[in-house]
């Protein structure tokens, strides 16, 4: 038995306390870990407050864990101790359904989530199944990766999946945790890329993180101006915007694609997306693999989020940092 020391919100929307909880003997597929830091993502609070109905309480959240591997079950071949990995928005998948056979274990049907129905990172301890315990590339700055194990690959992900080229003039909608971090990918992906901001406050860092040009997110008008342009825009706000100004700014055969939970159902009009074959999608995430991959072109291209370090101790006074929208522009803890 090991006791985990951690922060745990015990009611829907509740303050995080200090809360301690055993772990059982670790089982032959299982992985240990000791957090050095933890990442916070807006669903860290939308889990806290049960905005999606399916919070359980005690809720430790925390799932952009940075930490080095304290033990290791006995099937275990692929990690070693002392080995420094990262854990992301899942913790545990089945291996042998068709999804992750072929690979997509982010959507195999019993995925387990790190903190659904199960303790996360804002704590000193965290158990995993092997294949979610990410090795990390030599000479990262763990400081600044725990962001990309859950937001980096929840917006990376879509560029691989839709195919986004190089020659592509793409959008951001939110410029927060996630949406900071698509802006650098896309542009080193070699992108024109525009981002879309409600907080005039952030133009300057915007555009020195490589955006040609910011829009207000929330004026339609000002998307009239770009109309039919857009091959790719990728949404990362949780709130209703005017969809459909946003469909008439990709260009024929353009995608619309939300990473943001959008809380409520999104308005889009049939011939927006019948004329010009246009389309709209979503993803949660991504695989061990993408997320190996996205290390090494962050790695390879000295991509990182630009982050603000607050102590385990402080864990209220970040999450509350981060509801108010201050941010700049990801939150993590520091907890060794
Ligand atoms: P965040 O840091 O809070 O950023 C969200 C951004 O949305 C804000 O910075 C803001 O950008 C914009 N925004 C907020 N309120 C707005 C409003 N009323 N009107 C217009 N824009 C507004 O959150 P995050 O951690 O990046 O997460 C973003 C979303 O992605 C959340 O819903 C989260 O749950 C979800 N998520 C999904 C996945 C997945 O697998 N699909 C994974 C991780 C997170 P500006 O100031 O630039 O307007
Ligand atoms: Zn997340």
């Amino acid at each position: 038995m090991k006791t985990v020391h951690a922060y745990a919100a015990s009611e829907a929307g509740g303050k995080l306390s200090p809360f301690t909880y055993e772990l059982p003997k670790i089982e032959a597929d299982q992985v240990d870990i000791k957090v050095h830091y933890c990442g916070i993502c807006h669903s860290d609070l939308s889990m806290v407050n049960n905005d999606w109905g399916m919070s359980q309480y005690p809720l430790v959240p925390g799932h952009e864990v940075i930490g080095e591997v304290m033990a290791i079950g006995g099937a275990v071949n692929n990690l070693a101790v002392g080995d420094l990995v990262g854990v992301g928005w899942n913790a545990n998948s089945c291996m042998h359904c068709n999804q992750c056979m072929g690979g997509d274990h982010h959507l195999c049907t019993t995925v387990e989530g790190t903190i659904v129905g199960r303790h996360g990172g804002f704590s000193d301890y965290i158990r995993t199944h092997w294949s979610w315990a990410i090795q990390l590339p030599k000479g990262i700055d763990l400081k600044k990766a725990g962001p990309l194990l859950c937001g980096g690959i929840t917006v990376f992900n879509p560029i691989l999946l839709a195919g986004v080229k190089a020659t592509d003039r793409v959008g951001v909608i939110g410029i927060g945790g996630l949406g900071h971090m698509a802006l650098k990918f896309l542009n080193k992906w070699g992108c024109e890329v525009i981002a879309f901001s409600s907080n005039p406050k952030k133009k300057k860092e915007i555009l020195a993180m490589g955006a040609t040009q910011v829009i207000n997110s929330t004026d339609p008008k000002e998307l009239e101006g770009i109309a039919g342009s857009l091959d790719f825009i990728l949404n990362t706000t949780n709130v209703s915007l005017d969809w459909n100004s946003y469909l008439t700014s990709l260009a024929p055969k353009g995608t619309l694609y939300t990473v943001g939970a959008v809380l409520e159902p999104m308005a889009i009009p049939a011939f927006s997306l019948i004329m010009g074959e246009k389309s709209v999608t979503g993803s949660p995430t991504g695989s061990p693999a993408a997320i190996r991959k996205m290390l090494e072109f962050c790695t390879r291209h000295d991509i990182y989020p630009i982050v603000e370090e607050f102590p385990l101790s402080q864990v209220n006074e970040a999450m509350e940092h981060l509801e108010k929208g201050k941010a700049r522009f990801r939150i993590v803890l520091k907890v060794k």
